[in-house]
């Protein structure tokens, strides 16, 4: 066998001097050479396939790709012919029986470049963070930030800033000897679909942090059915592309948070409630907690890795329906001492009690001491107003309506709608009480007729959504390209 070899070696050799006597070859090399680095992907010699569907190739002399499932399998072939390790180790991939008697490189440089993949150009490097939290911006800039998308919620928007600012600065700097600053873990009060997710994520966007969104209603204590407690580092683990450098410096927003309120008069054991808040004590306060990784729960074929949450900022959010009645309740009780006492129902007409929360209001509702204590920054969102879901309507930057005039300019037609249109949208997304959230639903209704009309006539050049067109008693109006005459148009 191994005379064989060395016949096949001189044939090889013989056949590259013969080739690169021409300068044509000389000069197909180089080009090839230059193209693979830039512009073209290899391509498997046996499979044909290219290095983005099989992956990295291995490069045998002459200029040949081979990629490593192909690779293996040859190995594998040979081996089950007959063909023992070492002699597979020792030899010379340009030596293989079946492929040294012809000269490859030919038929690779045989194929013209229209038969060749052109690699993927690497994406654009990620965006820079608007803002970066190793030179943390002063908190005006992060709220001036935050202004841009998150309407109304002042008071909100500027705690946040300074908690966030502190956060990172404390993060950054790190010097926890001598005097430890506390961590700023946050405790969100408002109704749904004020803002509170929303607010988070554009935080965490912003700053470019990972986020993990959980939801307090599906942890339990560790051992019962429902994820445990430290599923919620998993989650952030996964969002930072399992960095755990990364993920300690993340965010983790706990939706629902008044679900796990202790359960008053109950003398069962509490696994979903306050058992919950226990074991999330130490995640809070900061500790080195060993995840699965790529999983909500430990078991033995999952992974497991080590993160510490002492820099990973903690923001609870939760709607806690009845918390204005334990506000009112203490209120009422302060102010019902004395020959000045007030009216009982002095409070009940008062819009905004949630403002009012205390530290107090939350043990009262059901959080044990040591949980809100490790919440240091509590503070409540507004309800959303009429005039405030028309400013959600077109002001931020990614408003709903501006996305739609986005989507129509493609089609070169102009979108308005009346202030009044807008008003009346409000109206009907507060009827439903769900804050903002029901503004899309609202508009996707009326507008789908608009774009399914739209697009058929090429005349059309602009649409106004009148208040008639929402309250369903009028049309649109819409106008024609390059006419002044305005016709309206009852569309569907
Ligand atoms: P929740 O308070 O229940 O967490 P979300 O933050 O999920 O409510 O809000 C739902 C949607 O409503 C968001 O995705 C966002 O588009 C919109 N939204 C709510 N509040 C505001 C606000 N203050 N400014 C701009 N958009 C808002």
């Amino acid at each position: 066998m191994s005379e064989n070899y060395d016949d096949q070696d001189i044939e090889l050799e013989v056949d590259l001097e013969s080739e690169e006597d021409t300068e044509d070859y000389e000069e197909n090399t180089k080009k090839r050479d230059k193209d693979n680095d830039n512009e073209y992907e290899d391509v498997c010699y046996i499979c044909h396939r290219p290095e983005s569907r099989a992956g990295k190739m291995m490069r045998i002399p002459n200029n040949i790709c081979i990629c490593s499932d192909c690779m293996q399998k040859t190995f594998d072939s040979m081996n089950s012919s007959g063909f023992n390790m070492d002699d597979i180790l020792n030899m010379n991939l340009g030596r293989m029986p079946n492929i040294s008697m012809i000269n490859l490189s030919d038929l690779q440089n045989m194929m013209p470049n229209n038969q060749r993949i052109k690699k993927k150009k690497p994406k654009e490097k990620a965006k820079q963070p608007k803002l970066d939290i190793k030179s943390i911006p002063a908190p005006h800039k992060i709220k001036a930030s935050l202004d841009d998308y998150v309407v109304g919620q002042e008071q909100a928007k500027k705690i946040m800033s300074v908690a966030v600012y502190n956060h990172y600065k404390r993060v950054a700097t790190d010097t926890m000897d001598d005097i430890e600053i506390e961590k700023s873990n946050m405790l969100m009060v408002g109704p749904t679909g004020s803002g509170k997710t929303y607010l988070v994520k554009t935080l965490a966007r912003l700053l470019d942090v990972p986020l993990a969104i959980t939801d307090a209603t599906s942890l339990t204590e560790a051992g019962y059915i429902g994820d445990d407690i430290e599923s919620v580092v998993s989650k952030l683990l996964a969002a930072a592309g399992n960095d755990v450098e990364k993920a300690e410096h993340g965010i983790i927003f706990i939706d629902e948070i008044d679900k796990i309120a202790k359960k008053k008069n109950t003398n069962q054991r509490d696994v979903s409630g306050e058992s919950v808040q226990q074991g999330m004590l130490k995640l809070l306060e900061g500790a080195e907690v060993e995840v699965p990784v790529g999983a909500t729960s430990k078991n033995a074929m999952v992974p497991m890795t080590t993160v510490n949450t002492k820099n990973i900022l903690f923001v609870c959010g939760g709607a806690f329906p009845d918390l204005e009645n334990v506000i009112k309740e203490r209120l009422n009780k302060r102010s019902s001492m004395g020959f000045k006492a007030d009216l009982k129902d002095k409070y009940d007409g008062e819009e905004n009690l949630l403002q009012q929360v205390t530290v107090e209001d939350m043990k009262n509702f059901g959080m044990i001491p040591e949980f809100v204590g490790r919440l240091p920054i509590l503070f409540s969102l507004e309800a959303l107003t009429e005039d405030m879901l028309v400013k959600i309507l077109k002001e931020p930057k990614n408003a709903i309506i501006k996305q739609y005039q986005k989507l129509l300019s493609l089609d070169e037609v102009d979108l308005e709608f009346e202030e009044e249109a807008l008003h009346v949208i409000a109206r009907k997304a507060k009827e439903k009480e769900v804050g903002a959230r029901a503004l899309r639903a609202i508009i996707e209704d009326f507008m789908l007729d608009i774009m399914y009309e739209v697009p058929k006539d090429d005349n059309i050049g602009k649409v106004v959504i009148t208040k008639e067109y929402i309250e369903k008693t009028g049309g649109p109006v819409i106008m024609m390209r390059g006419c002044p005459v305005i016709e309206e148009k009852t569309l569907a």
